[in-house]
């Protein structure tokens, strides 16, 4: 919302900003994902090769176990194939078996009556005892084997090593046998648990028929999990991996491996999760470590946005203020470093100055006379405004031709405007640089002198009337004018500046009254008049 109200708010600054922020987060989130998808597979496969390489060393340990302790039990039984099956040498034998390896929990010499001959150490069964008939595989078969798991009459969950006794005739005498607990006291066990982990990564063994040999929880030996996946895979007598569920639906990653002396199948597995936990914590550090560049970066983007938008940023606020004075100048204090706002610039500046000329024309036609291209009565208001604003003193005449009308009547009113168009021209030729004249009516004028006193200005007045009425016109040939003079010499206020020109129309109908082309004074100087007739 916040977002889309920023956006809606548009300028060129946020837009960069945004397209320039929003790429480098969508870069950013990309490169943060391809990392974390490649470090995932590169983990996943990891932990599978690690594991099945796990699983298939402590197949090889228990392999090499089971060798031994087949071997052990076969060297037993050739040692009685030489000599005569006696209850001592068995009983000496079993003893053996016990306590030199450490590996069986259990031995038994079994005669080919199914009778315990030898047992050590004597536990729940005892010598003669006549084995049933459904521990009675090792003798039906009667040749090496590692048994299935099994409970003993003792309680245990054991498996046996046995392997037959043959005398040198060929002839068969029992089998001798070792036992090994797989509770936590045998051997097996002891083996596996040198090899737990504590990554949370653990081990088991299953049999051909997928019964749990080991289990990190001893109360799970001797459970049958051979409906699992993973299990399955492990029973096929091949090394390898996979990523399965366990019993607990808990997704795992697996290596496996079998201990082929035995059809056995070693799992070492780890939790999914707990894996991808450690990658998480790595995209954490990733994130942290690359926080402060990127940061930065976004500083840096902020910084050249603004640095890009600020010229036309500028360029726009003045172009919604070009009526005001001073616009041009802080136009021209735009830094448009680049191309396009300096293009710009120009081209604003350019239209301003247009603006300006054609502002400034009109400002010259609304102030100007058309017929003499002198000042207006609007024009002249400005001309005031400045004497007063500068406190400039100045004379001012009051010029009116005489006996107009009579122009108009005789020669037409086109000629009375070439008249008025030439008297004009004279009279801008005629004064000084610095003095005005104003067209104040049809054929009334005010000539302002500024900075002249009274004196001067009636000598400029007569000299003006003279040359006018010396110059020839067109068709009327001759014009006089009257003139009524009014000065302001001090204090140059407005009030003073009205009353300078009333005086001057004042002493202009003086002069009329006192027979027209000359030159009066408001107050005094009737003296003043002409004899210019
Ligand atoms: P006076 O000596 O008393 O000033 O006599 P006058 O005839 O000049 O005075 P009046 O005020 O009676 O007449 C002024 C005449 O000026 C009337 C009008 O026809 C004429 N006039 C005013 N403006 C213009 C103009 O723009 N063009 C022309 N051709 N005539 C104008
Ligand atoms: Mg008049
Ligand atoms: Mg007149």
């Amino acid at each position: 919302m916040l977002l889309l109200r920023y956006v809606l708010r548009a300028d060129l600054r946020r837009l960069i900003l945004l397209l320039t922020v929003g790429s480098v987060l969508v870069t950013l989130g990309n490169s943060y994902l391809a990392i974390y998808n490649v470090q995932r597979t590169l983990l996943v496969e990891n932990t599978l090769i690690a594991n099945q390489r796990y699983a298939s060393k402590v197949a090889e340990s228990a392999q090499m176990m089971l060798n031994t302790a087949q071997h052990s039990i076969a060297f037993s039984a050739s040692l009685f194939a030489k000599e005569p099956l006696t209850s001592v040498k068995a009983d000496e034998e079993v003893y053996r078996l016990v306590n030199q390896l450490d590996v069986f929990n259990s031995a038994i010499v079994v005669n080919s009556k199914a009778e315990v001959m030898a047992v050590y150490p004597e536990t729940t069964i005892s010598k003669g005892y006549v084995l049933p008939e459904n521990t009675r595989q090792s003798f039906y078969e009667r040749k090496p084997l590692i048994s299935n798991p099994f409970h003993s009459i003792s309680g245990h969950t054991i498996i046996s090593i046995s392997h037959p006794i043959w005398n040198e005739d060929g002839q068969y005498l029992g089998y001798i046998a070792g036992t090994i607990y797989l509770d936590k006291n045998g051997s097996l066990s002891r083996l596996m648990r040198e090899h737990y982990f504590t990554d949370h990564s653990y081990l088991y063994v299953v049999d051909q028929y997928g019964e749990l040999l080991f289990h990190i929880d001893p109360e799970r030996v001797g459970e049958n999990v051979a409906q699992m996946p993973l299990v399955q895979k492990a029973m096929t007598g091949f090394e390898g991996s996979a990523e399965g569920r366990n019993s607990k639906g808990i997704d795992m990653l697996a290596g496996f491996a079998p201990v082929r002396a035995a059809n056995w199948g070693v799992v070492v597995q780890k939790p999914r999760e707990q894996v991808l936990a450690s990658l998480d914590e790595h995209l954490m550090r990733v994130f942290w470590q690359s926080l402060p560049l990127a940061i930065l970066t976004l500083i840096v983007i902020w910084f050249l946005a603004l640095l890009i938008s600020r010229p036309l940023r500028q360029l726009a606020r003045n172009a919604e203020r070009v009526n005001e004075k001073d616009v041009q100048q802080s136009i021209l204090a735009i830094r448009s470093w680049y191309y396009e706002a300096s293009q710009l610039k120009m081209a604003v500046l350019n239209a301003i100055g247009l603006l300006n000329d054609k502002i400034h024309q009109l400002d010259t036609v609304s102030q100007t006379d058309p017929l003499t291209n002198l000042y207006n009565r609007r024009g002249m208001q400005r001309l005031l405004d400045e004497f007063e604003a500068n406190n400039e003193p100045f004379s001012v005449l009051a010029l009116d031709i005489d006996h107009f009308k009579a122009v108009n009547d005789r020669y037409g009113h086109d000629v009375g405007d070439l008249v008025i168009q030439q008297l004009a021209f004279q009279m801008k030729t005629f004064i000084r640089e610095g003095d005005i004249a104003c067209r104040v009516g049809g054929e009334e004028f005010l000539v302002f002198l500024p900075n002249t006193n009274a004196e001067k200005a009636f000598n400029l007045a007569q000299s003006l009337r003279e040359s006018i009425a010396s110059t020839q016109m067109p068709k009327v040939q001759r014009i006089t004018v009257s003139v009524g003079l009014g000065c302001v010499h001090e204090s140059v206020t407005m009030q003073n500046i009205d009353l300078a020109i009333k005086q001057a129309d004042r002493a202009l109908y003086k002069a009329k009254n006192a027979g027209r082309n000359c030159v009066c004074f408001s107050d005094h100087v009737s003296s003043s008049k002409s004899s210019d007739h």
